[in-house]
């Protein structure tokens, strides 16, 4: 038997459970060996492997699109894959198990080994696809139980579509823009269309024009002292809002100052609140953000190590948020380990509700791929602070699931007076549930703002009761929020587009990370202050394939989604658009240049400065200005920021310098009438 697995260190878990000695690049015991991928040991061939022209960029050559993709050795994992291929060589006609990452990109791995080693009869594969951390009982079993790798066909034909649509897509759009400009421009199917969502949004704030409105707010006491607010309504929609200073609002301000209330008409609901279910990938990334601002790649990393190294945390790039109905044992099994070591919230759970026919845990038909994640045993003590931070929003969320429901009564109640009516919004709890463990803890999950700005009142008499104070608020309509990178994983999930279409999330919820680490890696978006916003140079992106109706599709989110639906339900079809799309998309007739904004202006003649390899050079330079600042000086080095200090005549901060006699010094630059570097010494050191 042949075990490969995606990474050394999970081939080391197969080793310590079926107990195999160790060798160079893979394991043994008995007739069974166990080898190892490094990620990816192929990668999909460049342009110029098709054609050597392609080695330029070049405009006129677009689109590139392979008869057949090809594969060629990853470079840095060479060695390795002499040994894997070797190894399958010798398996050829034994019984291989695919133990690779139990996702898309871990089906692809395997996939591509296989085709590349020419195994094409695959009844003798099987994969292995477990959850669980990968001790010595979880391997055995999951190998127990592997099923045939034919079972997972259809994901791996996704993963090769989107690997060559992707290929396509990024090759293609990131040439034709790219080409003639000074900087690298990345296109992508996914990342393209969240950039635009984030300019979008930034747009909408901008233009915002608030419109000012007011509302009328009366204190009503009851016979038992209880006091409660209630607003104006406005007899012509219903609502509560006013044009500024209405006739209708001013004469209930005259008519019902401290007036008894009429007779008042109630309505009760009770509601039902649940715990927040338990986390996938995606809302963990986002709690992590939230309370200790971690980017999602971070996260995912941190969530890594917890199941790779310490074992204490279920697989983690899971989509899921429920457990699977057979995984009543292990969930119930868990929380009786883990319970005596978190008391503090435990103590709040009611392990009844730890059973199968609860729905808000374990559902099968809502389970994607793994499970929810779940402890899986105490955090170590050598965790570091992050691990136990990251492990902390699991723990929580894995004892809220098991807490009972908060159950409130809603009632609405509107109070007649004088011919107007108020209406007042107030609750009254029946259960206190999960609210009763929120209430003492502060840093818990906060899904519930919106119940908590209603008041909260017992036994209020609304038979007998007056209005004691009338108060006219002056409000404003309020510009929809930046996103932040939580707000924006939201958005990727549950994205909505120019039309009121449902659709599919954008990316998926292991690579949603990915996606937004690039847009900042790529410089289209920056962070300040924990909002979002478009660059100059993610801007002007978006308006060059705005320009052109099939560009523009790559940055439309209707579009991207429909293609991700498509990738799901007919990959072969879906690479098949993405080729055509493709085809039609690159027209050098409508090619721009993106002029970058200078970061300074120029001392000498007013025109942009510009970064040059290894200078800063004026854009006049073509009318003759000669300004130039090198990027070392004396042994020292200028930065953007020390540019900007000299162009307006300001010094830079101290420099260490040497002169060309060696000696040390330091001083700092400023500019000469000459508007040329001169040294304003400090004080001198001779080392
Ligand atoms: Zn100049």
């Amino acid at each position: 038997m042949l075990i490969l697995t995606e990474k050394s260190s999970v081939a080391n878990d197969f080793a310590i459970a079926l107990n195999a000695q160790k060798f160079a690049g893979y394991f043994a015991t008995g007739n069974t060996i166990i080898t190892y991928c490094q990620g990816h040991l192929f990668e999909l061939c460049p342009p110029d492997f098709y054609d050597p022209k392609y080695k330029n960029w070049n405009i006129t050559d677009l689109p590139i699109i392979p008869q057949k993709f090809c594969y060629s050795k990853t470079a840095a994992a060479s060695s390795q894959t002499k040994i894997v291929m070797e190894k399958i060589k010798e398996h050829i006609s034994d019984k291989i198990i695919i133990a690779t990452d139990a996702d898309r990109e871990g089906e692809l791995i395997a996939r591509i080994v296989l085709e590349q080693a020419h195994l094409t009869d695959l009844s003798k594969c099987y994969r292995f696809w477990v959850s669980e951390a990968l001790t010595p009982d979880v391997v055995k079993k999951g190998l127990e139980n592997a099923k045939p790798l034919s079972e997972y066909n259809s994901l791996s034909l996704q993963a090769y579509a989107r690997q060559h649509a992707d290929w396509l897509i990024g090759i293609n759009f990131t040439r034709f823009v790219s080409t003639g400009n000074h900087e690298i421009f990345s296109v992508g199917r996914v990342q393209t269309a969240v950039l635009f969502e984030i300019a979008k949004r930034n747009y909408e704030v901008k233009n915002f024009i608030p419109k000012p409105y007011n509302e009328l707010e009366a204190e009503i006491r009851d016979s038992n002292g209880n006091i409660i607010k209630a607003l104006l309504v406005n007899p012509k929609d219903n609502k509560c809002a006013f044009e500024l200073n209405s006739q209708y609002l001013l004469s209930a301000m005259n008519k019902c100052s401290s007036r008894k209330i009429d007779f008042a008409k109630s309505d009760s609901v009770l509601k039902t609140s649940k715990p927040e279910k338990l986390l996938n990938i995606n809302a963990l990334e986002k709690e992590a953000y939230k309370r200790f601002g971690y980017s999602p790649e971070e996260t995912l990393n941190i969530a890594e190590e917890l199941y790779n190294e310490h074992k204490c945390l279920s697989y983690p790039r899971t989509p899921s948020r429920v457990m699977g109905d057979a995984n009543v044992e292990i969930f119930r099994e868990k929380f009786e380990l883990l319970k005596n070591f978190y008391p503090e919230i435990s103590g709040f759970c009611n392990p009844k509700l730890i059973n199968q026919e609860n729905k808000h845990i374990f559902d099968s038909s809502k389970l994607e791929s793994h499970h929810a994640l779940i402890p899986l045993a105490k955090l170590p003590e050598n965790a570091n602070q992050k691990q136990k931070n990251v492990f902390g929003i699991v723990i929580e969320s894995f004892f809220r699931v098991c807490m009972d429901d908060y159950k409130y009564n809603e009632k609405t109640i509107h109070f007649s007076c004088n011919g107007f009516t108020f209406k007042s919004v107030i609750k009254d709890t029946v259960q206190e549930g999960w609210k009763a463990y929120e209430r003492r803890n502060v840093t818990a999950m906060n899904d519930t703002k919106k119940e908590n700005e209603i008041q909260e009142v017992r036994n209020f008499n609304e038979n007998n009761c007056l209005i004691t104070s009338l108060k006219k608020l002056d409000k404003k309509t309020t510009p929809p929020k930046e996103y932040s990178i939580d707000t924006l994983l939201t958005f990727m999930e549950k994205p909505k587009g120019d039309t009121e279409e449902k659709l599919v999330g954008l990316g998926t919820p292991a690579t949603r990370a990915d996606i937004v680490q690039k847009l900042f890696k790529t410089g289209y978006i920056i962070e300040d202050k924990k909002k979002l916003y478009a660059t100059k140079k993610g801007l002007w992106l978006l308006t060059f394939l705005s320009k052109d109706k099939e560009l523009a599709k790559i940055a439309n989110v209707n579009q991207t989604t429909y293609w991700e639906n498509e990738l799901a339900v007919n990959p072969s079809l879906f690479e098949q658009h993405i080729k055509e799309y493709v085809a039609v998309s690159m027209k050098p007739e409508i090619k721009e240049v993106y002029v970058k904004e200078g970061i300074c202006k120029c001392p000498d003649c007013g025109k942009d400065i510009q970064k040059g390899k290894s200078n800063w050079y004026c854009t006049g330079y073509k009318e003759g200005c000669k300004f130039v600042l090198w990027e070392n000086v004396a042994g020292a080095k200028l930065s953007e920021k020390d540019v900007t200090a000299l162009c307006s005549g300001k010094q830079t901060g101290i420099k260490h310098c040497t002169n060309k006699a060696g000696k040390k010094f330091d001083c700092k630059f400023v500019l000469n009438e000459k508007k040329e570097i001169k040294f304003e010494f400090i004080n001198s050191k001779n080392k």
